[in-house]
């Protein structure tokens, strides 16, 4: 037995968060795909982006070098919560029987209570070095715009958030942590922006959608010298920042005396499933054999069902257009619980590694996620985000397999967050009043006849 092989929890010290965030484009399995203007349909220049980005962070975007200096200023902030506990589930595993074993990477103990903020403090910080004074940005369900209000306050910008009418008024107490850490707070649509008073024009009564809330918080950073935008999944920039985690897991796993045969994330933008895979890629990459699953929902299959296509990053057609995998961007997402997973599109790198058999992809229902979620809650007692019960699923289903076949197995998964301000979807579980649902093929292939038509 290894030093340590008994333990619940593996612990890295505060020095042994990373130095450098881990770059996978120079191991990719081909070539960057370009990124187009969704006005001329050409490539875009770091100049169209600069009005929305810090010139470092659009670096990022491209850079092939394969370590990136994580700066000391967001080494600090990072010390809060991190590095993040690496948790062995043998209660889970006893109950589930089954020969493998089970480890998970909680990143619920940041302070917004999931991974957002690894990527937040780092694009709030390269925004206050530029000269940013201000960020202003969209939110859906709040995880986002808690993470970022958290980050700008930690390094003194202001910060304006653009969030969802409906969650607005059905869902405040993410509002009241954005409060809480200093940002301001609209329901969009709003009258701040241009955008924003076209729609209540049309429709007062409109409860707003995220692709109304980005248009608005475009139009507001593009439209003010001080002011930058910020995205919370999705860029090459996210996933990157976001390879603490599987750094970190990687170290606590050696420190076990363990590897894995399989890796497994959540996947809705694409940014946590990058922030544990992308390091155990580098693996792959150099010869090692393993998989590496990315877990979504059956009623917004993106990675599953969708297509690898040029497409536009938003309903309003004002984001970049990039090669992902999609499910048409006026594709309507039903309201399901994990709110987090509800996206058209994907990573363009996740997408790329997924499309050459790098990765895998796997749908599953929400209630089978809520359904592993209250067993692994009954076990290992954290109580899981909606989003993270798909990972949960996807690793219970491999220990279960294992158990059929008799065969050890080491699992490792990504605990995105925690369900603290999610207990509304845990209500409606236990109500019987979660429903599954299947997106229909007729839709996919209506919203995918609107896709545009990339040339480059
Ligand atoms: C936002 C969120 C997700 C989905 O976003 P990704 O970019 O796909 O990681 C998953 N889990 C939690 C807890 C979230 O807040």
């Amino acid at each position: 037995m290894t030093e340590g092989s008994m333990d619940s929890k593996i612990l890295l010290p505060e020095a042994r968060i990373p130095k450098a965030w881990y770059n996978v484009i120079p191991d990719m399995p081909g070539p960057l795909e370009p990124v187009i203007h969704p006005g001329t349909l050409q490539p875009v220049t770091p100049d169209d982006l600069l009005p929305l980005f810090p010139m470092a962070l659009i670096e990022q975007e491209v850079t092939t070098q394969r370590w990136i200096e994580i700066p000391e200023e967001v080494r600090d902030i990072y010390r809060l919560w991190r590095p993040s506990p690496l948790y062995r589930a043998r209660r889970l595993e006893r109950a589930l029987g089954t020969p493998a074993k089970i480890y998970y990477k909680y990143e619920g103990g940041s302070p917004a209570g999931s991974h957002k903020p690894n990527t937040a403090v780092p694009q709030a910080y390269y925004n206050k070095v530029a000269g940013t004074r201000r960020i202003a940005t969209e939110t859906g369900a709040g995880q986002w715009g808690s993470s970022i209000a958290l980050a700008c306050q930690m390094f003194g910008l202001a910060c304006t958030v653009y969030m969802v009418k409906v969650s607005f008024n059905q869902k405040p107490y993410r509002k009241s942590m954005m409060q809480l850490w200093g940002a301001e707070v609209l329901a969009s649509p709003s009258e701040r922006t241009a955008a924003g008073r076209g729609i209540l024009a049309g429709d007062p009564e409109s409860s707003g959608s995220l692709g109304i809330a980005i248009s608005e918080a475009v139009e507001d950073a593009a439209g003010r010298e001080d002011t930058r935008y910020a995205l919370g999944s999705v860029l090459n920039h996210v996933c990157l920042h976001q390879t603490v985690i599987g750094l970190e897991a990687k170290e606590q796993l050696a420190i076990a005396g363990d590897y894995p045969d399989v890796v497994i994330g959540c996947h809705g933008g694409g940014s946590n499933f990058a922030g544990i895979a992308f390091p155990f890629v580098a693996d792959k990459a150099a010869g090692k054999q393993l998989r590496i699953v990315a877990m979504e929902p059956t009623s917004c299959p993106t990675l599953t069902r969708g297509i690898y296509a040029f497409d536009y990053g938003d309903t309003a057609k004002m984001a970049p257009i990039t090669r992902m995998y999609t499910l048409g961007h006026d594709f309507m997402p039903p309201g399901i619980h994990a709110g987090g997973l509800r996206y058209h599109g994907a990573s363009p790198l996740v997408s790329q590694l997924v499309h050459a058999g790098v990765a895998e992809a796997r749908a599953v229902p929400q209630t089978a996620c809520f359904e592993a979620a209250v067993q692994f809650s009954r076990c290992e007692g954290i109580i899981p985000a909606p989003e993270s019960s798909h990972a949960i699923r996807g690793a219970i289903d491999e220990a279960l397999r294992a158990k059929e076949e008799g065969r050890e197995r080491t699992i490792l998964f990504c605990l995105s967050g925690h369900g603290h301000v999610d207990m509304a979807a845990y209500d409606a579980y236990f109500g019987g009043r979660l429903e599954d649902f299947d997106y229909p093929e007729a839709a996919i292939r209506e919203s995918l006849a609107h896709l545009p038509k990339v040339t480059v």
